[in-house]
């Protein structure tokens, strides 16, 4: 057996190079005489790899030092909960974007703690574009505005950073982030789980303008608040060091592969290269996504039978392509294109999907 095209959602595909160092120094980490997660995350060479991590996803998003990064646990799910209780106080206001299923959720999980209010949602169209800017109207006393620049399960993106007046902008990156540059300082926070383009699962990065920093929030557990967790390097507790040690190779890698500019051009091909295999097709296959809101990331797309999608799926999986099964509140198939995966598996998907629709046409 061979290592296949791997297009799950997440946790998701990592690049090989990663894997490979990821193996070799699986029993022997640098001069420790034992692996990275079995010695002490308070260790002076554990230390220099948060260091170095942090540094590399400096530079690699371009963060300045008015940014706290921080490397914390709980998945975004937990942070749609902290998001609110770091910088909304009781009783204030938080408006959000809806385009999808993440930002419902991000929705409901604030909603013990900030009035949430939906600005804008793209609900009543299935989720199926994002909406124009100044679309919405953002409440000057409002904490935050919140949106979900990738929704992951509908395959919608945001091209543009929404306008958000003169409150923070909050952002759940988790299927997009380090897919292309991105101007850090149009936000407030920005925080991501690492399972789709920064590493294993178990890991959340989070960038917070320094500034909200000072914002009291609501009575919370000190491991709750990014500001204790800021003062502690995010080592209030035992991080996940393992999940730190490989989000840091994956840094490294995206490094000597170019830079954000050189891998965002690498993934607006493997986009373009599907959605033309798509709208190329005759209609056999459909994306549902309006052309001006779709993923890079990830392409949800239908078969003109959905007959066909047991076959199809058998016979991806048998050639190679793995896990393109769409998510069960979209149907069909989805492709999730993250930075690991190489413009030659594209190619190999539209190649098959060529070869289906010829036969099954
Ligand atoms: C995957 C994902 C999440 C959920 O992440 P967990 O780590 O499971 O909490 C939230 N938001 C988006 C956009 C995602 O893609």
């Amino acid at each position: 057996m061979t290592r296949a095209f791997n297009f799950s959602a997440g946790p998701a595909a990592l690049p090989e190079p990663v894997l490979e160092r990821a193996r070799d120094e699986m029993l022997e980490w640098g001069a420790e005489r034992a692996s990275v997660m079995e010695i002490s995350h308070r260790s002076k060479s554990f230390i220099a790899l948060a260091e170095t991590a942090e540094a590399d996803v400096r530079e690699l998003m371009g963060i300045s030092a008015d940014y706290a990064v921080l490397f914390l646990q709980g998945g975004a799910t937990q942070h749609f909960a902290q998001v609110p209780l770091n910088l909304a106080s009781a009783g204030q206001a938080a408006d959000y974007l809806v385009t999808g299923a993440w930002g419902q959720k991000a929705v409901s999980e604030a909603a013990p703690y900030v009035n949430a209010r939906v600005a804008a949602s793209t609900e009543a169209g299935s989720f199926t574009d994002v909406p124009a800017n100044g679309s919405w109207a953002v409440d000057p006393a409002a904490a935050y505005l919140h949106y979900t620049p990738n929704e992951t399960i509908h395959g919608v993106e945001f091209h543009q950073i929404p306008d958000s007046a003169e409150v923070p902008l909050v952002a759940d990156f988790s299927s997009t982030i380090l897919s292309r540059p991105i101007d850090v300082s149009r936000f407030g926070v920005i925080y991501a789980g690492a399972q789709k383009n920064i590493g294993p699962s178990g890991l959340v990065l989070v960038i917070v303008r320094r500034d909200l920093l000072a914002r009291a929030g609501q009575p919370k557990a000190k491991v709750l608040s990014y500001a204790a967790q800021a003062k502690e390097g995010s080592m209030l507790n035992t991080p996940p060091t393992l999940s730190w040690y490989l989000a840091g190779l994956v840094f490294q890698w995206l490094k000597a592969e170019g830079g954000l500019a050189a891998i965002g051009e690498r993934n607006r091909i493997k986009a373009e290269t599907l959605y033309a295999a798509i709208d190329g097709s005759g209609g056999f296959y459909r994306s549902p996504v309006a052309p001006a809101a779709r993923s890079w990331m990830n392409v949800p797309f239908t078969l003109k039978d959905e007959a066909l999608d047991a076959a199809f799926l058998k016979e991806s999986e048998a050639a190679g392509l793995l896990a393109l099964k769409g998510h069960r509140a979209v149907g069909g198939m989805r492709a999730s294109l993250y930075n690991a995966m190489p413009l030659t598996g594209v190619q190999a998907l539209v190649d098959f999907m060529a070869d289906f629709a010829g036969r099954r046409g």
